[in-house]
């Protein structure tokens, strides 16, 4: 290929890209509805001194748990997004620092930290800074999760 048609292809290329690379305020025209989730997870442990005489959960024992944080609202027309996810994360940091690596149950308001009462919890901390806040979900193992709706 000579020098000429090297920079013909590439000539190609930039259009293409121009083409490809519509406007932002080009990618959509109607309003639109979104939720979207952020996940953060922490290690800890507890016990749930609110079940039964010899229940298992009694025990102290730990989990990976994980917290998804659901904003919902009208995708913003110019720019095509609800929020920026970095905005989301950086309102969850604070919390996951208050709960990683701690037993749940010596954390002020968490002295009975039952899934559910974990989810109000981290509700309660984030919907100062988040006003889309929609839906806190704490999944204590893979299969079991409390969803919070601010209700
Ligand atoms: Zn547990």
């Amino acid at each position: 290929m000579t020098e000429h048609q090297a920079l013909a292809v590439t000539q190609i290329f930039c259009n293409l890209g121009s083409l490809a690379y519509a406007s932002c305020s080009d990618q959509y025209n109607s309003s639109m509805r979104i939720a979207l989730t952020k996940t953060f997870g922490f290690e800890a442990a507890h016990f749930l001194p609110c079940f039964p005489e010899g229940h298992k959960c009694r025990r102290m024992h730990g989990h990976s748990f994980k917290i998804d944080v659901v904003v919902e609202g009208e995708v913003d027309e110019a720019k095509g997004y609800l929020i920026d996810f970095a905005e989301v994360k950086a309102a969850t940091k604070p919390v996951e620092d208050a709960l990683d690596h701690r037993v749940l149950n010596e954390i002020e308001g968490l002295e009975n930290p039952t899934a559910e009462l974990l989810s109000k919890w981290v509700w309660d901390r984030l919907a100062p800074s988040l006003p889309l806040l929609a839906c806190v979900r704490v999944h204590e193992t893979c299969t079991s999760s409390a969803e919070y709706r601010g209700e």
